[in-house]
């Protein structure tokens, strides 16, 4: 399930009411899958917010996205999720 890739578009409201139930639910049976939600959620808040995210926000999301990178322990299965970080200029 390439949650990561919908999760933006998730917290966006974009997705429409079944894609965001499964998200949903993923996000509760996934931990790493959770952990990067409430990352972008806090990340996506601050946008919305009109201030820069919060520092520790981003690395976290850094250091997230190293580790989806060492498939230590693979949860998903090793599938192909990208953390794409959103881009800070
Ligand atoms: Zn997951």
């Amino acid at each position: 399930m390439q949650v990561a890739r919908l999760l933006q578009s998730y917290l966006d409201g974009e997705t429409d009411e079944i894609t965001a139930r499964r998200v949903a639910a993923h996000l509760k049976d996934c931990r790493r899958c959770g952990l990067e939600a409430s990352v972008y959620r806090e990340i996506h808040n601050a946008l919305a917010r009109r201030v820069e995210p919060d520092a520790g926000a981003v690395q976290r999301l850094r250091a997230f996205g190293e580790s989806l990178m060492n498939p230590a322990a693979g949860d998903d299965g090793g599938g192909g999720e990208s953390a794409t970080p959103p881009a800070g200029a």
